[in-house]
C-alpha cells in the first residue's frame, strides 16, 4: 500500500512495525441476532486476502472460519481546508459550504461539528444574519475549525482535547453557559430554555458573591473538615475560602450557608468556580500570554531536544521546519497549543 493510512485507526501491520507487543486484542463482534458474521475489531489491513485468511485461521477458535468479505485499506481524498472562511464556506466559490470529512478529517463528532456550523451559516447568509464564528476559547468546534482553515491538514485531522490550548474553559459542564446565546441567536433553542440559562448564569454570580463573604467559625465546621480527612481551622474563615479545598463538597457545609443553594446544577457551578477559580483565572492569563507569543523569535541552531514535554511529533516537526518565530511555529501542521506553550516557556528562559 503506497498511501498514508488514518494516524488514529492504524491496521494490523501498522500496529506491528509501530509496537513492541507479544499478543494483541481482538473483539469478536457479533453482526447480527439473524447471521453467522462476526466483525474483527482491532484486525483492519490492507494484506492480501491469503494473508488475511491465514491470520484468521491462526486464532484459537477461529480455524475454520470463512471470510464472507475481506478486509480493505481505506485513503483519504480531501479538499484543501484552507480554501474555506471560518464559516465553512468556500472561498473559491459562493453559497457553497464544506463540511466533515471532505475537509480531511476524520471521525464522527468531526463530520457533525462541523455539519452544526455549516448549516447554521448557509442558512444565516441566507437569511441576511450576522455569521456564526465560534471561537477559540469558548468551544471545541472553533479550535478545529480554527486549526483545518489556518493550519490546513496533512493527515486526517482529529480533534483532540489536547489541541485546546484553553480546554480548563472548555467543559461539559458549562457548555449551555458558553453556547446557549448561539443557539438562541440563531432560533435553534427555545426561549424558554435560553432564560433558564440565564437564570443558572445570574444565580450562580449572585450566590459567588453571598459565599465570598458568610463568616465560618471554627467550631461550627471543624466536625465537618475532621470528617472529609482534611484540617481543621483555628480562625474564622469565609465559607468561599473554605470551599477551595477540593476535598469538601458544596453539599458538606450547605447547612452552613445562609440561604442555601436548592438547585443542583446552580450549586455545582458555585462549588466549581470556588474549586476551580484560580486555574481559571491562571487561563484567561494564557489566553493574553499567547498573543505575545507571537512576536518571539526562535534562534538558529535552537536544539529542540532541550525542550521538556514536546510531543513526538512536535519534536520531530519542529527539527524539519525550523520555525524563525513562534508565530510561524504555531503555523505548522500537527503542532498543539501545548506544544507551543512549553517551546515558548524554554525560548523565554533562553
Ligand atoms: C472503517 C472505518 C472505521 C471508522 N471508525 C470510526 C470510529 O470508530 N469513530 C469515528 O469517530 N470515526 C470513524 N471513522 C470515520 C468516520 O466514519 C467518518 O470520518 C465520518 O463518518 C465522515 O462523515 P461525513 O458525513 O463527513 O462523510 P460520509 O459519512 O462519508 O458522508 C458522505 C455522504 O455523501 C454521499 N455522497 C458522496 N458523493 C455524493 C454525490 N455526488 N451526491 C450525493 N451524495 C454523495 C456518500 O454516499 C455519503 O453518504 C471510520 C471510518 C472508516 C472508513
Amino acid at each position: 500500500m503506497q498511501g498514508k493510512g488514518p494516524r488514529y485507526c492504524p491496521s494490523i501491520e501498522d500496529k506491528v512495525m509501530k509496537f513492541d507487543k507479544q499478543s494483541h486484542q481482538i473483539f469478536v463482534e457479533p453482526e447480527s441476532r439473524f447471521s453467522q458474521e462476526y466483525y474483527l475489531n482491532g484486525l483492519s489491513t490492507s494484506l492480501p486476502f491469503e494473508a488475511q485468511i491465514g491470520i484468521i485461521r491462526s486464532i484459537n477458535g477461529l480455524e475454520n472460519a470463512v471470510i464472507e468479505r475481506p478486509a480493505y485499506a481505506v485513503e483519504y481524498d480531501y479538499a484543501c481546508p484552507d480554501q474555506l472562511f471560518p464559516t465553512l464556506e468556500s472561498k473559491k466559490i459562493e453559497n457553497l459550504y464544506f463540511a466533515g470529512q471532505i475537509n480531511g478529517t476524520s471521525g464522527y463528532e468531526e463530520a457533525a461539528g462541523q455539519g452544526v456550523v455549516a448549516g447554521i451559516n448557509a442558512a444565516a447568509k441566507f437569511k441576511g444574519m450576522k455569521p456564526l464564528i465560534l471561537r477559540r476559547d469558548e468551544s471545541y468546534i472553533g479550535v478545529m475549525i480554527d486549526d483545518i482553515i489556518n493550519k490546513s491538514v496533512d493527515e486526517p485531522y482529529r480533534l483532540l482535547t489536547s489541541r485546546a490550548e484553553f480546554r480548563l474553559l472548555l467543559r461539559h459542564d458549562n457548555v449551555h453557559l458558553r453556547l446557549a446565546r448561539y443557539g438562541y441567536e440563531y432560533g435553534l433553542i427555545s426561549q424558554e430554555f435560553y432564560s433558564s440559562v440565564q437564570e443558572i448564569e445570574k444565580e450562580v454570580n449572585l450566590n459567588i458573591q453571598r459565599i465570598s463573604r458568610i463568616n465560618v467559625y471554627p467550631s461550627a465546621v471543624n466536625d465537618i473538615l475532621i470528617s472529609y480527612s482534611t484540617e481543621p481551622i483555628e480562625h474564622t474563615m469565609k465559607l468561599g475560602d473554605i470551599l477551595k479545598r477540593p476535598q469538601i463538597p458544596y453539599e458538606a457545609l450547605k447547612k452552613l450557608d445562609s440561604i442555601p443553594i436548592q438547585n443542583d446544577e446552580i450549586a455545582e457551578q458555585t462549588d466549581i468556580y470556588f474549586k476551580y477559580g484560580g486555574y481559571l483565572k491562571k487561563m484567561e492569563d494564557e489566553v493574553k500570554k499567547m498573543k505575545k507569543m507571537e512576536e518571539i523569535i526562535i534562534s538558529d541552531g535552537f536544539d529542540y531536544d532541550q525542550v521538556h514535554n514536546l510531543a513526538f511529533e512536535a519534536r520531530e516537526k519542529l527539527k524539519k521546519i525550523k520555525p524563525a518565530t513562534i508565530a510561524q511555529a504555531m503555523r505548522i501542521p500537527g503542532i498543539n497549543p501545548s506544544d507551543i506553550l512549553n517551546l515558548s516557556v524554554y525560548v523565554n528562559k533562553k
